[in-house]
Parts: C-alpha cells; structure tokens; sequence
C-alpha cells in the first residue's frame, strides 16, 4: 500500500528521506514542489532519477480531476465537482470578492450531521477527506481557474471538526511558508457546534475566524432542524463559545439562516439579542438556499430586514449575505447531490 504523500508535514517528510538515506534538505524540495501542484514524482526534477523511482514506490500524490465546472455569468462564481481517487466527488466554489478570491473547500465527502436544510447530509457521511484532499481542493481550483487565492472558507460539504486531525493538519499545511503560504486570518471555519471539539480548537490557539451556525436561540427550534443540538443544546454551545473568546481572544461569528416562519419570528430576534448580548458577537444572517428535497423555504426580505432591525437595535452587528452564484447550484452540497441523483 503505497503512502500518501501530499498529507505529510515537513518533518514526516525529512523522516521519510532519513530513512531513504536521502539528505534532509531533500524533503523541503519535495515539499514545495507538491504544494505547486506537481501530479508525478517524475515532474520533479531537481530530484535524481532513483530517488524519483523509490518514491513512486512508497508513495502517491493524490490528484483530484474535474468532474464538472459550472461558471456563473452573474458574478464569475467558480464551482467545481472534484472527482477524487476513490471515485468519490466533492464540492468547492471560488468566489471573486473585492478584497481577494476566496475558495470554499469541502472536509468530508457528505455529512453525517442531519440539519434539516442542508444538501450535504441527504446521503449520509460516506468519509472523511484527509489532509491533502482538502489542500488539493485550494491548489487545484487555483491553477485550474488561473486566479490567485488569497483566503479559504471551510464551509463545503462536510462538519470540519468531525474530521478534526485532518482539517488541522490542513491548516498546517495551507499556511506554511514554503506551501501556500495563507495567513491564518485569512481562513474561516464553520461548526455546526460540537462544542468538545470547539474547545479542544481553541487549546490550539488559531488565528483563525470560527464561524458557529447556529440557526436558532432556544433548544426547541434548534433541535427541530438540527439534530447536533439534542447532545448539547443552545446554552452549553454559548458557553463553549465563550469560552473560546476568552481562550483564542477571537471573536466567533454566527451564522443563521433564515427560514420562513421556523427561526424569524421577533420572538427568535429578541431571544437571540438576550443570548448573545455582551459577547462581541457578530451575525451572519443567510437567507435559506432553496434545497429541493425539504419543504422549507427562505424567509421574505421583509423578515430578513425586520430581524436584522432588532439585532441592530440591541447593537449586536449583523450582516444579510449577499448570494454568489445561485444560478449555479453554488451552495451547500447541490451540485454534488445533482450528480448523484443523476448517475442513477
Ligand atoms: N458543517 C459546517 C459547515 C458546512 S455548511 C457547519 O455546519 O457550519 C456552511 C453553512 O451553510 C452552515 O452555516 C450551514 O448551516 C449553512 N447551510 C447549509 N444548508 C443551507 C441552506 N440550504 N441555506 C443556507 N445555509 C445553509
């Protein structure tokens, strides 16, 4: 069984040439040509023909190919459908913002979550990815598009914490100096909330954006659509997010997508004001995706305006996000599912 390569760290990698008698300087050199993108040991070629051979031997380079690319003529929104080596697909779309090309990578090939209006989780968790599945999906979407890019979203397919050795050696290796090299302020990961992984992140000490989804402010809508919430309800997720704040010195920021009449009532605007009241908190208001197998619909602009009045009100800062790429199954696992439901 051969290694894979691509989700070694450079000091596995001087071991692996340690122990090919290679010298150490050796696996810097393979290092950086992996993190350009190189498909073959062949393409290295800096490195001695034998010393090609023997690593061709002990390792692969994961290599993910297009599957489908869907380019939106609205705002130049970029999704991929990324076939990987096993045959499995996933999602990654770059989104063209001012301030620099953003890539939104996927951490798991489906989602074992359960939210009752996500895409990526209708299938179930068919695995997670590993390191350098999800370094791939920022490499490979950067030299396909031909455009740089300077920040990386984890929210694609997936929960990132359910796959946390993974998702943080990806984190590793993205922002190394001689790999991609992208700042830690620059990456944002979103958690559905499993709040022993929230705290075991914040021991880490990331520089990073964490993003909660939280989607309702009391137990009884939350476990309504999503199941997380029944192990560990609202408050107890607030305190492990406080408790990141103070550990981390990094402000979460709430995601809360809109659905019509389940969580936009002013009775949820005013709950969520007494919740987060006090903690810096920022929110994200989405309104819903349309996801065809589930009945729930977006809320009304009207709703959407009114809830953001009463977190406003009570000076808790909230933003409406704006939707790129909605003529192209951009978000939330539907392109994947589409090519699921198609192959049937
Ligand atoms: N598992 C992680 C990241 C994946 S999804 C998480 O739960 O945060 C990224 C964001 O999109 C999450 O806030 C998720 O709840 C939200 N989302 C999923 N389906 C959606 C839909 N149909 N409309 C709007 N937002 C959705």
């Amino acid at each position: 069984m051969k290694q894979d390569i691509k989700s070694m760290n450079l000091p596995e990698l001087e071991e692996a040439m340690k122990a090919l008698g290679e010298p150490k300087y050796r696996a810097r050199q393979v290092f950086t040509w992996l993190h350009r993108g190189a498909k073959t040991f062949e393409d290295m070629t800096n490195l001695s023909r034998s010393l090609r051979a023997r690593l061709d031997e002990a390792f692969y380079i994961s290599v993910p190919t297009v599957e489908r690319k869907q380019v939106s003529a609205r705002d130049g929104t970029i999704k991929y459908l990324w076939r990987l080596r096993d045959g499995n697909c996933v999602e990654t779309v770059l989104m063209r913002y001012k301030y620099g090309n953003t890539v939104c990578v996927s951490s798991e090939v489906g989602c074992a979550m359960g939210c009752a209006f996500c895409a990526s989780t209708l299938g179930g968790l068919v695995r997670r990815l590993t390191a350098g599945e999800i370094l791939d999906q920022v490499l490979f979407t950067g030299l396909d598009s031909g455009l740089p890019v300077s920040r990386v979203v984890m929210m694609g397919i997936g929960e990132p914490l359910d796959n946390f050795d993974a998702v943080t050696r990806f984190l590793e290796l993205v922002n190394h100096p001689d790999g991609l090299n992208l700042s830690m302020r620059h990456i944002s990961l979103s958690t559905c909330g499993l709040t022993e992984r929230i705290d075991k992140l914040a021991s880490l000490h990331l520089q990073l954006t964490l993003s909660v989804s939280l989607h309702a402010p009391d137990d009884e809508t939350r476990n309504g659509i999503m199941p997380v919430n029944r192990s560990c309800g609202v408050d107890k997720l607030l305190e492990t997010c406080r408790r990141y704040d103070a550990e981390t010195g990094r402000r979460i920021s709430y995601e809360y997508a809109m659905i019509d009449g389940v969580n936009d009532t002013p009775r949820h605007a005013e709950l969520l004001c007494e919740k987060l009241r006090g903690m810096g908190a920022h929110v994200n208001l989405i309104p819903l995706n349309n996801v065809e197998e589930s009945p729930l619909k977006p809320s009304t602009k009207e709703h959407v305006r009114r809830f953001r009045e009463t977190l406003e009100r009570a000076g808790i800062p909230a933003t409406v996000r704006r939707s790129l790429g909605g003529d192209i199954d951009a978000s939330c696992g539907q392109l994947r599912r589409k090519q699921i439901l198609e192959r049937r």
